[in-house]
């Protein structure tokens, strides 16, 4: 590509692998372009070099063009094409001055490049493409390249983006079935006796005697002179007034029961287990997009997102919680036997754990800790987080001894999370018995500073 042509002001620096240089020279290259062409003997190559450059951080976010079209909406991990040097250049200057927005700490982990990767690239889709070698029959090229490792933990790494709500879905791809048991995606399929699961069954004529209203084979009722019951041996002429089509069509040859409709199983390829079609639970393949506040994490570094995780627990708005415990401590007052607790949890070095850690990990320890908590609660309990630190719990019908028992249960769960020799998420907790309420009116929000200003 001649750079000259377009020499109007201070032009990106773009360099071409597959001629001169190879990708390994460009990867250990210390100087590095604005922006680099791929020219790959095949798309092979093509897509072996795009995951290399995409993976390393130092390329990660760099413009990489191939010189064939690009469909953005595709799961491709160019930028463009080199069809026309102006857009070419357009789209590097583009790039650039998205990435000149960015926090500096955006290239820390692959979880960070990725968000980034997507911010500085408005409207680029994480496509899914279809893959028979795929455990899940679809996956996410753009996924695999920036978390660089098998596909299985892409996937579980997409439901985590997922549910702290920094990607959001744009289209419905496809509906597949999935195993119960492994999430496996590929299946057999065979029909079976309805009676003993055999799978020696064979499908044949029956036919029903109107006379005696006998069943058999229809090669039964044949003899020398046309159609005749074996049972009752009466003449059979015509079909729908002497005899008619039996509705079992199918036989098992282990136990002889006929049937109408045999039983359909699916057996997983993958974990061999078998389950009726009924049962296999419908996953929806999307493409998917940063959300707003995916963008709001990609460009400041906002965990925002960790707290998504806590908040699929049964989390009611703070003004409806503030607003129930006023009603319980109403209540309270009247009737000392409506006992109920509550509790702060202080999530005390999230960013240092991000910093520690990476934000994939941090979401990973969040997320442990979040479906810990959820075992412990009940689906009656109430739970609303009032800042970036403190989750609120609150227990009806609970006695200061359960209170008791659920805070220390808590306080064990950051050790149950911990990392082998690493990074640990530090929490405190404050509870809060009806017991302990003194005399006169205590609104829930004096009350809830008081047990937030509590902790240490
Ligand atoms: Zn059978
Ligand atoms: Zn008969
Ligand atoms: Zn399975």
């Amino acid at each position: 590509m001649s750079v000259a042509t377009a020499a109007r002001r201070a032009l990106p620096t773009v360099t071409t692998v597959g001629g001169a240089l190879t990708i390994e020279e460009l990867l250990e290259a210390t100087d590095l372009p604005d922006a680099v062409v791929l020219n790959a003997p095949d798309e092979y190559a093509e897509r072996d070099w795009l995951v290399a450059l995409r993976r390393d951080p130092r390329f990660s976010l760099k413009p990489l063009f191939i010189d064939r079209p690009v469909d953005h909406a595709g799961p491709s991990l160019a930028d463009g094409d080199t069809h026309s040097t102006e857009n070419l250049y357009r789209q590097v200057a583009d790039i650039a001055e998205h990435c000149s927005t960015l926090s500096r700490d955006v290239l820390a982990d692959p979880e960070s490049r990725l968000l980034a990767f997507l911010y500085t690239r408005p409207g680029r889709l994480i496509a899914p493409q279809p893959d028979w070698r795929s455990e899940h029959l679809y996956r996410y090229p753009l996924l695999d390249a920036f978390e660089g490792s098998t596909a299985s933990s892409s996937a579980d790494w997409l439901t985590t983006l997922i549910r702290r709500r920094l990607l959001e879905p744009v289209a419905l791809i496809d509906r597949i079935r999935a195993c119960p048991d492994c999430q496996g995606g590929h299946f057999s399929y065979i029909d079976q006796c309805t009676n003993c699961s055999s799978i020696d069954i064979s499908e044949t004529i029956f036919l029903h005697c109107y006379c005696c209203g006998h069943v058999a084979t229809q090669d039964s009722y044949l003899s020398g002179d046309g159609m005749r019951c074996p049972k009752c041996l009466t003449q059979l002429r015509h079909i729908g007034v002497d005899y008619d089509r039996a509705l079992e069509t199918y036989q098992c040859t282990s136990c002889t029961t006929r049937f109408a409709q045999p039983d359909i199983r699916a057996r997983c390829l993958h974990c061999a287990k078998s389950h009726a079609t009924i049962d296999l639970p419908e996953r929806r393949i999307h493409s998917y997009r940063l959300s707003t506040s995916g963008a709001l994490a990609a460009r400041t570094g906002n965990v925002g997102d960790l707290f998504s995780l806590i908040d699929d627990l049964n989390y009611a708005h703070l003004s409806y919680f503030e607003r129930t415990l006023d009603w319980q401590l109403d209540l309270h007052r009247r009737h000392k036997e409506l006992e109920f607790g509550v509790v702060c949890i202080r999530l005390a070095n999230l960013r240092e754990l991000i910093d520690e850690t990476s934000r994939t990990r941090a979401a990973q320890i969040v997320d442990a800790f979040a479906l810990r908590l959820r075992e412990l609660i009940r689906s009656t309990d109430l739970l609303t987080r009032s800042d970036e630190k403190h989750c609120w719990l609150f227990l009806p019908q609970t006695p200061p001894s359960g209170l008791a028992v659920l805070r220390s249960r808590i306080e064990a769960l950051p050790a149950l999370v911990r990392e082998t020799g690493g990074a640990t998420l530090e929490i405190g907790v404050r509870t809060f018995a009806s017991s302990e309420m003194a005399d006169g009116k205590m609104p829930a929000t004096l009350l809830m500073s008081e047990l937030r200003g509590a902790l240490p």
